[in-house]
C-alpha cells in the first residue's frame, strides 16, 4: 500500500487516485530567467522519482510541470540584458532541458508555458470578481480578497488573524488587506502586455498554475507538488482561487520538497554559495549528483558539500562494484523468485517514497552479491540483474559497470596503456613473478588506477 505525506493533513495517507490506475500530477516548474540551481534540481528529482515509481507500479501517470515565462524577474533581467523576454526565456528553457536530461530526469508529459494561457487566466479572474472574491484596487490592479475565502491558511496551517497582524506593517495602499495578492497587474512602459477588461497588463504569478493544472488535469486532480517554499503563499493562493471560483476541492494530495543547504547555510546569491546544476556537474558525474539528491528523504533538508558528494560517489562505487565481472545478459536464464530485497525495496518506496531506506536495501543486496560471487556465479548474476532493475526505478545503475569505473576524462593515462600494464601483470602472475606483478600494481597506483583481483578475474578502476 502506497502512502504519501499530505501537507494538507500533515499525515501520511493511503494513496487513492481519483480514477483507479491513473495519477494526475502537477508540479510548479521553473521561472526561466537564469540557470537552475541544485535546489531546483532536488525538487525536480524528487518528483522524477514519484513519476518513475508510480509508473513502475502500473499507474498511467499524467505529469505536468509548468514553465513560468512571464514575471517581474524575467522582465527586469531582459531589460538589464537589453533583450526581449522571449529571447531570454527561450534560452533558459533550453538550458533547463539540457540540465534535466543530464541528470536523467524524465521529461514531463506536458510543460505548459504561462504566456500561452493568458486569456484563460483573464476568464478565471472574471469568475473570481463575479464570485465577490476579487476587486480592482485603487491603482487599477486586480486583487484576490483573502478575507472572502474562509479556509485560507488550511495548507500552510497558518492562522489567518496572526498572518494579518504580522503583515500589517507592510500594508500596501492599493489593497484592502495586506494578505490580498495580485491577480492582474497593469503594465508599465516597455513591459510585455495583454489587453484585459481592466486595462493592458499581465497576470500575477499565483494564477497561472490554477489555470494550467485545470486545463491539463481537471479539478480535482491527484497530486500537486513543489518546493517547500511554495507552500505559502503560492499554493495557499492557488487553493483560494481554484476552490473559491469553482466550489470544489482543488487537489487531494499536496507534496513539498525540503531545501538544499550548502555547508549548512541556506543557499543564496548573497552568500556566494549559490550553486547551479552546471557547476555541480562540472565537479562530479551526473549519476553521483543524482545519487546525492535522492540519498536524503525528499521532505528533509539536504546539505550540499564536497564531502557529501564524495560520500555519494563512494556509495555509488560500491553498488557498481557488486555488478562488476558479472554477465548480466545471461542472467535472465536463471529466474529466481522475488527476493526478500525486492519486497523491502518496495516497502521503503511505498512508505512516502523513502529513498534512503530503498538505497539501504540495495546495499544489503549488493553485499550478498559480493558474498556469493565466488560460490555461485549464476545466482550472483541473477541477483545482480534484479538489483539493476530495481535501481533503474531510482534512475541509477544504468551504466555499464566497467564503463562507469573506467570513464574518467580527467585522467592522463591512456586506456590502452592501462590495459597493456594489466596484461603484463597477468603474465607475471601466471609465471609466479610476484615481484614484477607488485611493481606493476604500484606503478598503476601512482597513476590513480586501482587493481582488484576477485573471483571473476582482475578488474580495475580509477581511484
Ligand atoms: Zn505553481
Amino acid at each position: 500500500m502506497l502512502t504519501i505525506y499530505n501537507s494538507l493533513s500533515k499525515k501520511k495517507e493511503e494513496f487513492k487516485p481519483i480514477r483507479p490506475g491513473e495519477v494526475k500530477l502537477y508540479v510548479c516548474g521553473m521561472t526561466v530567467y537564469d540557470y537552475c540551481h541544485i535546489g531546483h534540481a532536488r525538487t525536480m528529482m524528487a518528483f522524477d522519482l514519484v513519476n518513475r515509481y508510480l509508473r513502475d507500479q502500473g499507474y498511467k501517470v499524467i505529469y505536468v510541470r509548468n514553465v513560468t515565462d512571464i514575471d517581474d524577474k524575467i522582465i527586469q533581467r531582459a531589460l538589464d540584458n537589453g533583450e526581449s523576454t522571449e529571447t531570454l526565456t527561450q534560452r533558459f528553457i533550453k538550458a533547463l532541458e539540457e540540465d534535466t536530461q543530464a541528470l536523467g530526469i524524465l521529461a514531463p508529459d506536458a510543460e505548459p508555458k504561462a504566456t500561452d494561457y493568458v486569456s484563460e487566466m483573464i476568464a478565471l479572474i472574471e469568475t473570481l470578481i463575479s464570485e465577490g472574491l476579487a476587486y480592482v484596487g485603487s491603482t487599477g490592479d486586480v486583487y484576490f480578497d483573502v478575507l472572502g475565502f474562509k479556509s485560507y491558511g488550511k495548507l500552510s496551517h497558518k492562522n489567518l488573524e496572526a498572518l494579518h497582524a504580522g503583515a500589517r506593517i507592510a500594508i500596501e495602499e492599493a489593497k484592502k488587506t495586506p494578505l490580498d495578492f495580485v491577480l492582474w497587474k497593469l503594465s508599465k512602459p516597455n513591459e510585455p502586455t495583454w489587453s484585459s477588461p481592466w486595462g493592458a497588463g499581465r497576470p500575477g504569478w499565483h494564477t497561472e498554475c490554477v489555470v494550467m493544472s485545470r486545463q491539463a488535469l481537471g479539478q480535482p486532480f491527484d497530486i500537486h507538488g513543489g518546493g517547500h517554499d511554495l507552500k505559502f503563499p503560492h499554493h495557499e493562493n492557488e487553493i483560494a482561487q481554484a476552490e473559491g471560483a469553482y466550489h470544489q476541492t482543488f487537489v487531494n494530495y499536496w507534496m513539498h520538497v525540503g531545501f538544499v543547504e550548502v555547508n549548512q547555510e541556506k543557499m543564496s546569491k548573497s552568500l556566494h554559495n549559490f550553486l547551479t546544476i552546471r557547476d555541480a556537474l562540472a565537479k562530479r558525474k551526473a549519476e553521483v549528483l543524482r545519487y546525492f539528491l535522492i540519498s536524503s528523504h525528499y521532505r528533509s533538508p539536504v546539505d550540499y558539500s564536497m564531502e557529501a558528494l564524495d560520500g555519494a560517489e563512494s556509495a555509488l562505487d560500491r553498488l557498481y562494484g557488486a555488478l562488476r565481472g558479472l554477465d548480466l545478459s545471461n542472467a535472465a536464464e536463471h529466474p529466481i523468485k522475488s527476493t526478500e530485497y525486492e519486497n523491502r525495496f518496495h516497502a521503503a518506496m511505498d512508505d512516502d517514497f523513502n529513498t534512503p531506506e530503498a538505497l539501504a536495501v540495495l546495499f544489503d543486496w549488493a553485499r550478498e552479491i559480493n558474498r556469493i560471487k565466488s560460490e555461485d556465479l549464476s545466482l550472483a548474476q541473477a541477483l545482480a540483474l534484479r538489483l539493476k532493475h530495481k535501481a533503474a526505478i531510482l534512475g541509477l545503475l544504468n551504466d555499464d559497470p566497467d564503463h562507469y569505473f573506467q570513464n574518467n576524462s580527467t585522467q592522463a593515462i591512456p586506456l590502452v596503456e592501462i590495459e597493456r600494464l594489466i596484461q603484463d601483470r597477468e603474465q607475471a602472475r601466471s609465471v609466479k613473478d610476484w615481484k614484477k606483478a607488485d611493481e606493476i600494481r604500484a606503478e598503476l597506483l601512482t597513476r590513480k588506477v586501482i587493481i582488484e583481483d576477485g573471483p571473476t578475474g582482475t578488474l580495475w578502476r580509477y581511484e
